[in-house]
C-alpha cells in the first residue's frame, strides 16, 4: 500500500509513502501519521491512496506512526481545506494546522483513571460470611452496592482509607468489575453545575418561531444543502427556533455545529445552551470549543467527536472545522460578527466557510441575527438563500425607546465638550433611585484621525469612494486610503466656518470619572481590555453586576454580546459617531449594527428599556433608521449606495497590505506591482491604490496597500497569487492577501 501526504512542514507538496502491512489497516484518507521528511519526522495527513503512475517504487519511504486509527479529517473536511487554500491563496498545510488543534496534533496525554462497580450482587448470607472472613471487603462491596454509578476506583479507596489489595481481592473473584475509562476535563463543568439548578423548561413557541422552525425541519428533511437566513429582531427567541432545529437534527441521527462569535461565549450562555442540548440528547455530551480551553480540553472535545462519541459542539470561529460525525446542521448566530473572521493566516470567515462545508456535507446552514450582514441579506433577497424574520420579541414585549440626542446642542449649552449629555445623566440618574442598572457602552472601533466638525458635524470624505477621509498629522493632509487622492488638512470647517473641526475620541476612563461626578453614591465599574487583563476578572464583574451590586456599567463592546440581564433599563451609546467615520465602506453598517444590537441589551426584564444616542450627526441613516430597529430601510437604503460604488456584496473585495522600513522602497514596490496587476488581471479586477494605509506607520514599519475588486475571487485569486509569488519584491517588504476583508482600518 502506497499514500500520498501533505507533511506539516511549511511546504506545500504531496509526498508519497509506503505504509508497512503493520499499519495498513488504520490507514485512510485523512488519516494523521507521522513521516520523515528530509532529516525530520513530521506530522502529515494522508492525502490520497496510491502513488502516480510510473513513480520509482524503489524510493519510497515508509509511514512511521499513526497517530489515531481513525481519520483526523474526513473527506469533507479535506475538501474544504483544499477549497479554502485556493480561495484564501494560502499554504495548505496552514489550513490543515488550523483544522487539526495543536493539542491533537501533538496527541496530548490521554488521561485515564479506573472505575468500580458491583459485577455480580451478593445474598445476604454471602456479605455475612464475607463481613467475618474479610471486614473490609463487605465494607467495600456494601459501599458501591449503594451507588447508581460506577466511581472512581482511587477515590473511593482513599474515602475507605482502604489498599488496592481489598478492591483487587474482589475483582479477581468477580463480585466487583473494574473498567478504564479516558478522564475528561470539561471545560465550564463548574458553571454547568449551577445552571443545572434553574435549568428551564423549554418555552411554549409563539406563531413566528413555530413557523421558522417547520421550516428548517422541511429543509433538514429533505438533507440536500440550503441555507436559511434567521433574522429575528433582538429579543425574538432565535435560540429556541435554533434549539428546536438542533434536536431534529440530533434524533435523526446527524451532526451539529454551533458557532457563536467568539465575545459571546460566555459562560452563561454555554452552560444555557449545554443544559438544553443535553436535555435534547441525553446520551450525548455537547462538546465546547473556544480559545480559552486547555491542551487536554481540547483535545478531549476532539476526540469525543472524531470518534463519534459527542455529535454536537458549541463553539467560536474554529469550531466550524470540528470533526463532527454525519454533519446535518450548522448553525451560525450572529453572523454578522467581524469577529468570525480571522486576522492571522489563513484569513478565513467562519461564517462562509460554514456555507461551503454544509454544500460539501447537503446540510442544512442557518444563519441568525437581527442585524444580518448586507451580504447574507443580499443574499436571501436574490433568493439564494431562504430568508425566515421574526418580526415580534417574545412576548410582545417592546423594543426599547431610542432618544437621539444631538451632541452639538448639547455642546452649545454647556460652552464646551461635554462627555454626558443633560438627557443621559437625568435618565442615568432615575435609574439610580428605582434601583436599576445602566449599561454605557463606548465605542471601540473607534477611530481618532478622521476630522468632524463639533459644531456642525461634518465629516470630510472622499469624493470618489464615499468614505471618510483619514487625517495625516506628518504633512496636515487629508487622505483618501482607498484611491490615495489628498489634500491640504482644513483649519476651520468646510460646511460652517468653525475652527472646531478636531475631535478624538473618549476613552472609557475618561467616562467614568464624568459619571463619579454626576452620580457619587453609586457603584460604578469600567470593562475594557485594560481593566479585564487579569483572568476570570470578566466573570467576576459580571457576576456581581447580575447580582445588582453595580449600579452603572461602563465598557466597551465587550460588554455587548449574549447577556440577558433584566434589571438593565438604561443603555447609553456615549459615542455613536466615531464608527460611522471610519475609513471603511461598511462604517454605516457597523454602526447601524452596534446602535441596535446595544438598544437590544435595554429592556430584557418586565419593565421597558430606554436607549439614550449621543451623536453630532443625528440625520445620518445608519441612526434614523435604528431608531426604529428598521433593518429593511436601512439595507435598502446602503445596499443602494452599494450597489452605486459597485463596493461588496456587489462585488468581492481583496485586500493587499504591504508592510516595509522604508517608506521610498515601499512605495516604489507597490506602484510596480500594480502596474504590473494593471497589466495581467486589468480586464478581471478593478484596482484601487495604492495608497498609504490609515494607519501609515506602525512600529516603524510602513504600510501601503492596494484593493482588488473583483466579480469571482475564484476566477481570479489563482492568477493573483501566482503574479504575487513571481513578482520581485525585495526581502524586507512583507506582504498580506486578504479575502474578502471585514476590517480595513
Ligand atoms: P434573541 O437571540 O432573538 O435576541 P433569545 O433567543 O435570547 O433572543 O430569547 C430571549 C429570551 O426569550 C430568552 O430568555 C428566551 O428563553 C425567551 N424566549 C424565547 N422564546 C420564548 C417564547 N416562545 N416564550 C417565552 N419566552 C421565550
Ligand atoms: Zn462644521
Ligand atoms: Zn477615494
Amino acid at each position: 500500500m502506497t499514500v500520498g501526504v501533505h507533511p506539516l512542514a511549511g511546504f506545500d507538496k504531496l509526498l508519497h509513502y509506503r505504509v508497512p502491512e503493520s499499519l495498513r489497516a488504520t490507514v485512510t484518507v485523512g488519516t494523521l501519521v507521522r513521516v520523515p521528511v528530509l532529516n525530520a519526522l513530521r506530522l502529515g495527513i494522508v492525502g490520497e491512496i496510491g502513488v502516480p503512475k510510473d513513480f520509482p517504487l524503489d524510493r519510497l519511504k515508509s509511514v512511521v506512526q499513526v497517530v489515531y486509527p481513525f481519520p483526523a479529517l474526513n473527506r469533507e473536511l479535506l475538501q474544504l481545506a483544499h477549497w479554502m487554500a485556493g480561495y484564501y491563496a494560502c499554504p495548505l498545510d496552514s489550513i490543515i494546522e488550523t483544522m487539526i488543534p495543536a493539542a491533537v496534533r501533538g496527541g496530548a496525554v490521554i488521561k485515564q483513571e479506573k472505575l468500580l462497580s458491583v459485577a455480580q450482587r451478593l445474598g445476604d448470607d454471602e456479605l455475612a460470611t464475607m463481613g467475618k472472613r474479610a471486614p473490609q471487603q463487605a465494607r467495600l462491596y456494601r459501599f458501591l452496592a449503594q451507588q447508581f454509578k460506577p466511581q472512581r476506583k482511587a477515590l473511593v479507596l482513599s474515602r475507605l482509607g482502604q489498599t488496592v489489595a481489598v478492591a483487587n481481592a474482589l475483582i479477581r473473584r468477580g463480585v466487583l468489575r473494574e473498567d478504564t475509562r479516558r478522564v475528561e476535563r470539561e471545560a465550564y463543568a463548574d458553571d454547568f453545575a449551577r445552571s443545572e439548578l434553574v435549568a428551564a423548561q423549554p418555552p411554549q413557541l409563539n406563531a413566528e418561531q413555530a413557523a421558522a422552525v417547520a421550516d428548517a425541519t422541511a429543509g433538514l428533511a429533505k438533507e440536500k444543502f440550503r441555507v436559511t437566513l434567521l433574522h429575528g429582531v433582538t429579543g425574538s427567541g432565535k435560540t429556541e427556533v435554533y434549539l428546536h432545529a438542533i434536536e431534529m437534527a440530533l434524533k435523526a441521527g446527524g451532526g451539529v455545529i454551533f458557532l457563536v462569535p467568539e465575545v459571546a461565549l460566555t459562560p452563561q450562555t454555554v452552560a444555557r445552551l449545554r443544559a438544553r442540548l443535553e436535555a435534547i440528547a441525553p446520551d450525548h455530551r455537547c462538546v465546547v470549543w473556544h480559545s480559552h480551553l486547555s491542551e487536554g480540553e481540547r483535545l478531549d472535545g476532539w476526540l469525543a467527536l472524531a470518534t463519534g462519541a459527542s455529535r454536537v459542539v458549541v463553539g467560536a470561529r474554529s469550531a466550524v472545522f470540528a470533526p463532527v460525525h454525519n454533519l446535518r446542521l450548522i448553525v451560525v448566530d450572529e453572523e454578522h460578527e467581524p469577529a468570525y473572521k480571522q486576522d492571522e493566516t489563513p484569513r478565513y470567515h467562519g461564517r462562509d466557510v460554514a456555507v461551503y462545508r454544509a454544500k460539501l456535507n447537503c446540510a442544512l446552514c442557518l444563519l441568525g441575527s437581527a442585524t444580518p450582514s448586507l451580504e447574507s441579506y443580499a443574499n436571501a433577497q436574490a433568493g439564494k438563500y431562504g430568508l425566515l424574520e421574526l418580526r415580534q420579541r417574545v412576548d410582545d414585549r417592546q423594543l426599547p425607546h431610542i432618544n437621539v440626542v444631538d451632541m452639538r446642542v448639547e455642546i452649545m449649552r454647556s460652552r464646551g465638550l461635554t462627555t454626558l449629555s443633560q438627557q443621559l445623566v437625568h435618565a442615568m440618574q432615575l435609574r439610580f433611585e428605582r434601583k436599576e442598572q445602566t449599561i454605557l457602552f463606548i465605542n471601540r472601533r473607534g477611530y481618532s484621525s478622521s476630522m468632524l466638525c463639533t459644531e456642525c458635524g461634518h465629516v470630510e470624505e472622499c469624493l470618489h469612494c464615499s468614505i471618510a477621509l483619514t487625517y495625516h498629522r506628518n504633512d496636515e493632509t487629508l487622505r483618501c486610503h482607498l484611491c490615495g487622492d489628498q489634500r491640504a488638512a482644513p483649519m476651520v470647517c468646510p460646511q460652517c466656518r468653525s475652527p472646531k473641526i478636531r475631535w478624538k475620541g473618549l476613552g472609557t476612563q475618561r467616562v467614568e470619572e464624568a459619571v463619579r461626578r454626576v452620580l457619587p453614591r453609586a457603584c460604578i465599574e469600567r470593562m475594557d481590555t485594560d481593566t479585564m487583563a487579569k483572568k476570570n476578572r470578566f466573570r467576576e464583574v459580571l457576576g456581581q453586576f447580575r447580582t445588582g451590586k453595580i449600579d452603572v456599567l461602563v465598557g466597551t463592546q465587550m460588554i455587548g454580546k449574549g447577556l440577558d440581564f433584566p434589571n438593565v433599563t438604561l443603555v447609553g451609546l456615549v459615542d455613536a459617531d466615531i464608527s460611522m467615520h471610519i475609513p471603511d465602506f461598511r462604517a454605516n453598517e457597523r454602526t447601524f449594527q452596534l446602535l441596535v444590537q446595544v438598544a437590544g441589551r435595554s429592556g430584557r426584564g418586565d419593565r421597558a428599556g430606554e436607549v439614550v444616542v449621543q451623536t453630532f450627526t443625528p440625520q445620518a441613516e445608519a441612526i434614523q433608521f435604528s431608531r426604529h430597529a428598521d433593518f429593511a430601510g436601512f439595507a435598502a437604503a446602503e445596499l443602494k449606495l452599494r450597489r452605486d460604488f459597485k463596493y461588496p456584496p456587489f462585488r468581492h473585495l481583496i485586500q493587499h497590505r504591504l508592510r516595509g522600513k522604508s517608506p521610498e522602497k515601499l512605495k516604489f514596490f507597490s506602484e510596480q506591482w500594480a502596474k504590473r496587476v494593471e497589466q495581467a488581471l486589468g480586464n478581471r479586477v478593478e484596482l484601487r491604490g495604492p495608497s498609504p494605509a490609515p494607519i501609515e506607520k506602525i512600529k516603524d514599519e510602513y504600510r501601503w496597500q492596494l484593493w482588488f475588486f473583483t466579480a469571482s475571487v475564484t476566477k481570479v485569486i489563482g492568477d493573483l497569487n501566482r503574479l504575487r509569488t513571481e513578482f520581485p519584491w525585495p526581502e524586507e517588504i512583507t506582504q498580506v492577501l486578504d479575502v474578502d476583508p471585514v476590517s480595513l482600518t
